[in-house]
């Protein structure tokens, strides 16, 4: 989607090539873009002259004599493009400008979200589409934004991307800004401070001065005119990088979804919190690595403890009893974990069944707990089955915890365990061995806890 950049650029090439020639007559071949009355809208552009060209936030204005405005708007793929009077209209014309020198003035729209509306000179800043834009980054004084950003309780990318607020900052600019701002993209924008927002307007006017500079970014279908394409894409430094190099820190980028907007930045550089799983086979000691970032005062998550609430929770109780039946429960009416264990060791299909369930509501409440605490330095998640339930990529780094077979033995029968032959079976179906190239760091839980204690210690400096 063009943004204000590309816009700019357009309306550069579009004044440049237009002011002071004539319509002579006008095509429309999908009328429902246009906004305005369709035969007014005909009959007025009937030999009009082009006086300006001029932009509102994304929208393109065309002033005519007669002072008449036609308001464009090109959402997804619109594009204006010059053809000689001899080229035959492009595929996706959706309404055909004949000059009076006889080139024609073509614009394509493939996907016909774009749109179009003739009002007059007086009347034009009136239209819906017109009337609730908020000034952009190069009008807007710092208090004027951080007054309509102060009682704003939601994420500043949402609110920067909210245009009555500010026009100009559409999903690309908006990820560079909150990039270059050093600003956690999930912060409620009612806790920036002044210097942020200040901060956030001097990097939304460079950006956006580079960026039209530049031409804009071609992205997707987006190109100013035929054959010209924009440079900017090539100085992104968030945007699309997902799990790329930091320019700054050289960590790894990550991409989370905000509102259904796609959203790049460096968790490290703009404080989000790291998300850090620890897996490992059972008896390896996952849960005293948890315990111990948790004593040390990290919010953690337990994949274990959360499937054990959600066993107790009645409605998913009556999901386990439909598909394994009644003999899942125990007499009092809890289920029966024995049962669960047995088909997990003994039957593939059933396991699968159940996992089927389980894990999708497990990593709905990961999301969770990451979501509710993305403003902390780290947070840390014990998920067993980090790789088969494929929650490893919702995390930037992992720690896997191994340790000799005599260990594990060890540990499960410290746990009290009651059958540590049969809790170890269960490990004949988790992949950790074949992974052990996916941990960003991994522990040998051999020794002592002073040892594991010492080396947690040394991960958590390490990510800090
Ligand atoms: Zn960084």
């Amino acid at each position: 989607m063009p943004e204000l950049p590309e816009v700019e650029t357009v309306r550069t090439i579009l004044h440049r090539s237009l002011c002071n020639r004539i319509i002579d007559y006008v095509e429309v071949f999908y009328p429902r873009m246009i906004l305005s009355d369709l035969n007014e809208f005909v009959a007025k552009l009937k030999g009009a002259k082009f006086t300006d060209v001029k932009r509102k936030g994304k929208f393109l204005l065309f002033f005519l004599d007669d002072d008449k405005v036609l308001i464009s708007h090109l959402r997804m793929e619109g594009k204006y493009l010059e053809l000689t009077h001899d080229e035959p209209p492009t595929k996706h014309c959706r309404v055909l400008f004949h000059l009076q020198d006889g080139a024609l003035l073509n614009y394509d729209d493939s996907r016909c979200f774009g749109i179009m509306e003739l009002r007059s000179r007086d009347d034009y800043l009136d239209a819906p589409c017109l009337k609730k834009l908020g000034k952009e980054p190069f009008e807007i004084t710092v208090d004027e934004l951080y007054d309509r950003l102060k009682n704003k309780k939601v994420p500043i990318k949402e609110a920067l991307l909210d245009q009555t607020i500010m026009t100009g900052l559409g999903n690309i600019y908006c990820d560079e800004v909150l990039f270059l701002s050093k600003l956690n993209p999930y912060r409620l924008a009612s806790s920036l401070q002044k210097e942020d927002v200040k901060n956030i307007l001097k990097h939304a006017i460079s950006v956006l001065n580079k960026s039209i500079k530049l031409g804009g970014s071609t992205v997707s279908s987006y190109h100013p005119s035929k054959g010209v394409d924009g440079r900017f894409q090539n100085e992104l430094m968030a945007y699309g990088k997902k799990n790329m190099p930091c320019p700054i820190c050289h960590r790894k980028m990550r991409k989370d979804f905000l509102k259904g907007r796609g959203t790049t930045y460096c968790p490290h550089c703009q404080h989000v919190a790291l998300r850090i799983a620890i897996t490992g086979k059972i008896g390896s000691g996952k849960s005293a690595v948890l315990q111990y970032y948790k004593d040390q005062g990290y919010s953690t998550f337990s994949a274990d403890e959360e499937v054990k609430k959600l066993y107790r929770e009645v409605t998913f109780k009556k999901k386990l009893v439909a598909q394994f039946k009644e003999e899942i429960l125990n007499d009092d009416g809890s289920i029966s974990l024995g049962y669960l264990k047995n088909v997990v060791l003994s039957d593939l299909n059933k396991k699968k069944e159940l996992e089927k369930l389980v894990h999708p509501e497990i990593k709905k409440r990961l999301l969770q707990f990451i979501l509710s605490h993305k403003e902390e330095r780290l947070i840390f998640a014990e998920i067993p089955l980090l790789f088969e339930s494929k929650m490893d990529n919702l995390f930037d780094y992992i720690i896997g915890v191994s340790c000799s077979f005599e260990s594990q033995k060890a540990h499960l029968r410290e746990r009290g365990s009651s059958n540590i032959e049969e809790d170890l079976k269960l490990n004949a179906t988790n992949i950790f061995d074949k992974k052990v190239q996916k941990m960003d760091f991994l522990i040998n839980n051999d020794g002592t806890l002073e040892d594991l204690y010492h080396e947690l210690d040394r991960i958590s400096k390490e990510l800090k």
